[in-house]
């Protein structure tokens, strides 16, 4: 039975030393690829039901060639979170958004605004909305083309700090939405006593609205008093032609999903805005 246990031990020792070494090398290739601001920026297309067309993508962040092969975002963004690098690396990829939709705008590709994601850490940084406003301006980038998105869960942790954040940035016109809506950490008090314009309902509401028709009548109704309160509302995760029939009725103003387009390249995106025919 002892020697048993030493087996247990020691093969638990030698995952838990792959694991963190696994850590150190991601942590090695984020601090790498920040400093030559090498990430690459991917965009997926955002349909608006209202206007028949991709008014707005997302970027969202890949690593797709690294010593250790790809790495993704589930697995790199919460060790830039936890090691504090997310706070640079936000401002690198602003800074490459403001770049790619000033790209955009001089091809007279029409787009309304490009969202970037922004972690519960960026709202500690006493700087943030100084950083922000001097990334676009110094890019000459309209600042309505910028969205920040933050999540359900930024804001339960930090409700001052994005309160603040949202204020000023929509004093000059930048817009905010709040993201991963129903993943569970917001007071909805809180949510409607802030000004900012967009609601995305997770990818989680969409697919249980599917399964359950309960669900399917809370999310509809959650989504109607959002747009009564002037916000706009967005799903994601919208795969299939039912999914998106289903958010329609839901009375949703853009929708994200598989079904339209994965996140792309620049130059895939750049060909994709120029389409004049979508599914
Ligand atoms: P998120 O902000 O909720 O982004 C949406 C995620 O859902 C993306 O995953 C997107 O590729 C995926 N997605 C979109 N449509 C569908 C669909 O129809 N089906 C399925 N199954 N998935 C879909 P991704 O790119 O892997 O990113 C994961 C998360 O990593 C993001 O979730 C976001 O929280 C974080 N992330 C990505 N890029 C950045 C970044 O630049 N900064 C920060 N702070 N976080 C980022
Ligand atoms: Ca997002
Ligand atoms: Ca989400
Ligand atoms: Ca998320």
């Amino acid at each position: 039975a002892k020697s048993g246990k030493c087996g247990a031990i020691c093969y638990c020792d030698r995952a838990m030393m792959k694991k963190l070494e696994r850590r150190t090398q991601i942590v090695r290739n984020l601090k790498e690829q920040l400093e030559q601001q090498s990430f690459e920026m991917y965009y997926q297309p955002i349909y608006s039901v209202e206007k028949s067309c991709f008014a707005h993508a997302e970027s969202l962040m890949r690593i797709p060639h690294s010593p250790i092969g790809p790495i993704y975002p589930d697995e790199f963004i919460p060790i830039a979170e936890e090691t504090g690098l997310i706070v640079d690396i936000t401002y690198v990829v602003l800074d490459k958004v403001c770049r790619f939709l000033n790209l955009l705008l001089e091809k007279e590709i029409p787009i309304e605004s490009i969202h970037v994601n922004f972690s519960a850490m960026q709202f500690s940084q006493p700087d943030l909305a100084q950083r922000v406003l001097e990334i676009i301006s110094r890019n000459h980038t309209p600042m309505s083309a910028i969205k920040i998105e933050f999540t359900e869960s930024t804001l339960a942790e930090s409700t001052q700090a994005v309160t603040e954040f949202t204020l000023r940035m929509l004093e000059h016109g930048i817009k905010m939405g709040l993201d991963d809506f129903g993943t569970g950490y917001s007071n909805i008090a809180t949510v409607i006593n802030i000004p900012f314009g967009t609601v995305k309902l997770d990818k989680s509401l969409v697919w249980v609205s599917m399964e359950n028709e309960k669900s399917a009548l809370a999310v509809k109704n959650l989504s109607r008093t959002f747009k009564e309160l002037g916000m706009k509302v967005v799903a994601e995760g919208v795969e299939t032609e039912e999914q998106r029939k289903l958010v329609v009725d839901f009375g949703v103003d853009q929708i994200q999903g598989y079904f339209y387009a994965k996140p792309m390249p620049e130059g895939e995106m750049e060909e994709f805005m120029l389409r004049r025919e979508w599914p």
